[in-house]
């Protein structure tokens, strides 16, 4: 198959992951960072906008504190502490190789999730913009805590390409692209130089990270791609070590990965609901209550759940798996709950109008809207 060329783009987030900024785990180095530079500076003269995403911060505080190797087994506080030493580090290390103004924006899981701190985000980076500043972002690890962290950068990034409105999304990495299955265990690994669909198929060709300072892996890039491409912003994976994949890319070619955006993208509020709210819990539905969601554009009724796990609220978000064989079930949406897990064990199963005869308090006659629920595909 013919190579793709990279789709027309005005606005990128670039990310560039620890293995890039601090390889051989001795701090920051210039090693792989001047052709990304490059590609930034470049872009930007042809009077494209970019933003910066770039981790590094850990690294470069283990690299001050002399302490070499990489950074397995840091404690919550260590990397905290780490991070606040080597952040200003990381900066003034990306500053030396532009001519332009650096910002740095730090943000943390709250700030994606919470419309208020959103949309004051976005203005940010919006202005900075204006200003012709290249905003650098990170994420806020300082004060991140496990359960309220987004945890890499490539999920960050993608967050980042979806508040800053952009219609790219370049993740630099260490690999030239993603692979059929992992090239280091599998010689018959195949590139693939272009993904339409991230389904199930594509996460089971990629496991999980064991990289040490960097905390992502190629699953964590798949699932910013989804993010993403979602959202209708092509991501694409290219080998961040390799200056002719940089210069490539700054031709319009397209070295590594493309994953092209989706046809009909996701609402901003979709988008939000699916990728940004935490999910709470989980229900199964039935084969009948799944075709009605799937096909006739319905609200989601007590009469066809079967099963509810965990203990969510009223408004929390929860997914919602149709009921398989074998007791396996998949995913095939995620909405606003309109009744608490307690309630909803009250009035699984019953016709609409039961509710209000079982409980006491019956806000509305589907436990999730239509417009409060987003399908998914498997
Ligand atoms: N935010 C972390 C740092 O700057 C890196 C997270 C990641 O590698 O994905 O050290």
């Amino acid at each position: 198959m013919a190579a793709p060329s990279l789709p027309d783009w005005t606005r990128a987030v670039v990310k560039v992951g620890s293995a890039l900024v601090a390889p051989d785990d001795r701090g920051c180095s210039t090693t792989h960072l001047l052709p990304i530079a490059r590609f930034i500076i470049e872009s930007r003269r042809r009077g494209k906008e970019v933003i910066l995403v770039s981790s590094g911060a850990v690294a470069a505080g283990l690299a001050e504190q002399g302490r070499s190797g990489p950074g397995t087994g840091l404690s919550i506080p260590e990397r905290q502490a780490l991070a606040a030493l080597g952040q200003p580090l990381l900066m003034a290390h990306w500053r030396r190789l532009f001519d332009v103004s650096c910002a740095q924006v730090l943000l943390t899981y709250d700030d994606l999730q919470r419309r208020s701190r959103f949309v004051n985000a976005k203005n940010t980076i919006a202005e900075l913009l204006d200003q012709n500043t290249l905003p650098i972002v990170n994420e806020n690890d300082t004060v991140a805590t496990e359960e309220l962290q987004v945890g890499d950068n490539d999920n960050l990034a993608a967050y980042v390409a979806v508040l800053a409105e952009a219609d790219l999304l370049v993740i630099c990495s260490d690999v030239d692209g993603l692979y059929t299955a992992d090239p280091h265990d599998d010689p018959d690994a195949e590139s693939l130089t272009e993904v339409e669909a991230i389904t199930d198929e594509i996460y089971d060709m990629v496991g999980p990270s064991h990289r040490a300072v960097s905390t992502g892996g190629m699953q964590t890039k798949v699932e910013a791609a989804e993010k993403a491409t979602d959202r209708g912003i092509d991501t694409v994976l290219v080998d961040g070590t390799d200056g002719d994949h940089l210069d490539a890319l700054g031709r319009g070619k397209m070295p590594g990965t493309l994953f092209r955006r989706i046809e009909r993208p996701l609402s901003a509020r979709k988008h939000w609901m699916l990728h940004a709210l935490p999910t709470a819990g989980r229900i199964v539905v039935d084969g009948g209550a799944a075709d009605a969601l799937r096909h006739n554009g319905a609200s989601l009724l007590p009469s066809g759940i079967v099963a509810i796990d965990g203990s969510f609220a009223r408004g929390d978000a929860i997914e919602v798996e149709v009921e398989g064989h074998d007791d396996e079930s998949s995913r095939i949406a995620k909405g606003i709950t309109q009744y608490g897990a307690d309630d909803l064990r009250h009035i699984q199963g019953r016709q609409s109008h039961a509710i209000a005869e079982v409980l006491d308090d019956a806000p509305a006659d589907y436990v999730i809207h239509r417009d409060d629920l987003v399908l998914v595909e498997g």
